[in-house]
């Protein structure tokens, strides 16, 4: 999918490749929403064998990413149904973000690790097998 991106960070994002070749998967499951295994991701790239967790506890830094996507969620929700429906109440906006939310998660989780990662690592045209291997 959307091979002219390939080598811009968005490529990565949108196709959950491997930042630094952009051929190795990085989740273990392609499906989102196959729900017992969307979180699950290889320790290594299949393809330059770069380590996607490069310290301990580097995913946590996702949750910034994942708080500004739930925002912008959020406010995408509001905003779509305060223009189609102007007399909706207001516990309706606060039930439909809260089912946004929970029914965009694994959407959410997955980007925003993606997202992580891409801020830290960029695109080798010239990557060598094992290069990154420690
Ligand atoms: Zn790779």
């Amino acid at each position: 999918m959307l091979d002219s991106l390939k080598g811009k960070r968005i490529y990565s994002i949108l196709n959950s490749k491997c930042p630094i070749c952009h051929e190795g998967d990085f989740y273990v499951s392609k499906n989102a929403y196959d729900l017992k295994n969307f979180g699950k991701n290889h320790t290594r790239c299949s393809v330059c064998d770069h380590k996607f967790e490069k310290e301990t506890g580097f995913f946590y830094g996702a949750m910034y990413v994942s708080y500004a996507l739930g925002i912008a969620l959020s406010v995408a929700l509001f905003v779509a149904t305060f223009v189609l429906f102007p007399e909706t109440r207001y516990y309706v906006y606060i039930a439909e973000i809260l089912i946004g939310l929970i029914v965009f998660f694994p959407l959410n989780y997955r980007l925003s690790r993606i997202i992580w990662m891409n801020l830290f690592n960029h695109y080798e045209a010239n990557h060598i097998k094992h290069q990154h291997a420690k």
